[in-house]
């Protein structure tokens, strides 16, 4: 073996807290074996730690700041209206492994990366993930490749239905489905993940590759809607039964995923971020306005209104104003009601962008800025800042553990559309944030009974196969998962990337047999999202799982 194969299995939202506890409950023995015979550690996420953002990185070898990826969507300010555009591979600046794999003329099999909708007929074989609209949309290449899989009898599926059927409010369809034992979740998620699993060894024995990933979403899954059950005392609930058993049996996917390819292949399993525990909902604009930063006009917008506001917009694309014609008020309200508000910007100095992002209304970039560039904003953003760390709960504890500048947490690069200030919350007091809600009364409040846990960001790495480092513990950063894939099949790096190698991964041996590294200049593809396409399926996915 010269140049090893990579296999990398991507396990969204996994970190060690868990996976450790249900290795010393016996559960999880394949895992166990590979981190003694491998290398494991921390793989830190992006700030913030979204999953768009950090796939984003992980497909690119970038941070946030080159590939522009600031949350779940890509904010525009078009003539008063804040519109979230939802993110996706379109958005993304830079080179993606996509891209590189391709000008390289090596093969990729891709199964469920967030991301990396919409796809290109250069991909390779490519299933796309998280932010695909709907199996309605061009979701895989070649054209073939679904038909081929029905044939094989598997019923390939994006995501679980987050309770998405049913004419009932969001609430009730998720208490429902997290009833009985949440019977139907686990029932959905296992459904989802055999018929993966039955694609992946598919594919493998059919297709040829250079680099195969996949990415399971079960842990993120059951870590946001069931987080409390992991960490309970007592005899097991049937909740708790069933979340073991789903792990073992992920456990086991791995295993034998890992002993298909580990005589032409190395294995590197990471995760996208961690996990936690969640206290509740974080409302920030609320928060601006009613400490006096931003401000919303009286009169209702109705979704009418909306429509006709964003049709008079001609800096919006041709292909979007075209969509929300067709599309009737419904869809477009979904659209973009997400980080749309009703301001008024006479007087609004601070307005929320992004996720976890607060922006001051910069004169000058900002198309109704009336805050003066310089010291102005210094002063102000330094306030806001200052205000947001000495937010307290009920009881007076401080939630916030940082509050960055965009140039503390990027540097010099960071682009014209990023958020000026990012916040990240305490581990122990950690609220997830919902930023188009403006409407609410308090700006903490105790959340949504169904939803228990959120992202942390140190997420999981491991390594294993010949040439791996036995039992090492190393930490890294998810924009050095794509530099090391190309050092394992000895590829130049592109000289963009703001990843590092991961060196200390590797046994002396197979470093030294590796090419020196190369850097090289690599062209970003063109994707385009197919005319046509909705977003109300994956906008409905994403409210489901508390995303947004
Ligand atoms: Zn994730």
């Amino acid at each position: 073996m010269s140049v090893p194969k990579i296999f990398l299995l991507g396990i969204d939202g996994a970190t060690w807290k868990v996976v450790d506890r249900m290795i010393a409950l016996g559960l999880m023995p394949n895992t166990e074996r590979l981190i003694r015979e491998g290398t494991r550690g921390i793989l830190n996420s992006t700030i913030p730690y979204l999953t768009p953002v950090a796939w984003s990185s992980m497909l690119t070898g970038v941070r946030p700041s080159k590939h522009g990826i600031f949350g779940y969507n890509v904010m525009e300010n078009r003539e008063g209206m804040i519109i979230g555009l939802l993110a996706n591979r379109s958005k993304i600046k830079t080179p993606t492994v996509y891209d590189m794999y391709h000008q390289l003329g090596k093969k990729i099999i891709s199964l469920n990366m967030p991301m990396s909708y919409p796809p290109s007929p250069d991909d390779g074989v490519v299933i796309t993930g998280l932010m695909t609209p709907s199996r309605e949309s061009t979701y895989f290449y070649p054209d073939d490749l679904i038909d081929e899989l029905t044939a094989q009898g598997i019923d390939y599926r994006i995501d679980i239905t987050v309770a998405r059927e049913g004419e009932a409010g969001l609430d009730e369809r998720i208490r429902l489905y997290l009833a009985d034992g949440a019977r139907r979740f686990f029932e959905d998620l296992r459904h989802v993940t055999e018929e993966r699993e039955k694609a992946v060894h598919y594919l493998l024995g059919s297709k040829e590759w250079d680099l195969f990933q996949i990415n399971f979403v079960s842990m993120d899954r059951i870590q946001h809607y069931l987080w409390d059950h992991i960490w309970k005392d007592g005899p097991d609930s049937v909740v708790l039964e069933r979340i073991k058993e789903h792990f073992a049996y992920l456990d086991e996917v791995t295993g034998k995923i890992y002993d298909k390819v580990k005589n032409e292949a190395l294995l590197l399993m990471c995760s996208d971020h961690g996990f936690g525990d969640c206290k509740g909902n974080f409302y920030p604009a609320v928060w601006l306005k009613q400490n006096g930063y931003y401000t919303e006009m009286h009169s209702e917008l109705t979704p009418g209104l909306i429509i006709k506001r964003i049709l008079k917009s001609l800096r919006l694309s041709k292909l979007l104003l075209r969509f929300l014609e067709r599309s009737g008020k419904t869809v477009a309200k979904k659209l973009i009601y997400i980080g749309t508000s009703n301001v008024s910007w006479k007087k609004t100095r601070a307005y929320v962008y992004s996720t976890a992002g607060v922006r001051i209304n910069v004169k000058g970039r900002d198309q109704f800025g009336i805050v003066q560039p310089g010291e102005e904003f210094e002063t102000l953003r330094e306030e806001i800042r200052q205000k947001l760390l000495a937010i307290t709960d009920e009881n007076g504890q401080k939630i916030m553990k940082a509050v960055y500048t965009a140039e503390e947490l990027y540097g010099s690069t960071c682009p014209d559309e990023s958020p000026d200030l990012f916040f990240e919350f305490k581990d122990d007091q950690f609220y997830t944030t919902y930023y188009a809600v403006t409407k609410s009364s308090v700006f903490l409040d105790k959340g949504y009974a169904w939803r228990q846990g959120d992202h942390r960001q140190d997420g999981v790495v491991l390594l294993a196969g010949n040439g791996i480092a036995r039992g090492k513990r190393i930490t890294a950063d998810i924009e050095d998962i794509l530099p090391t894939i190309l050092f394992i099949q000895d590829l130049p790096l592109s000289e963009n990337f703001d990843g590092k190698i991961m060196k200390d991964a590797f046994t002396d041996e197979f470093i030294q047999k590796r090419k020196p590294q190369d850097k090289q200049f690599f062209e970003r593809g063109e994707v385009e999202t197919p005319d046509g396409d909705k977003g109300d399926e994956v906008i409905d996915r994403l409210k489901g799982l508390g995303y947004i």
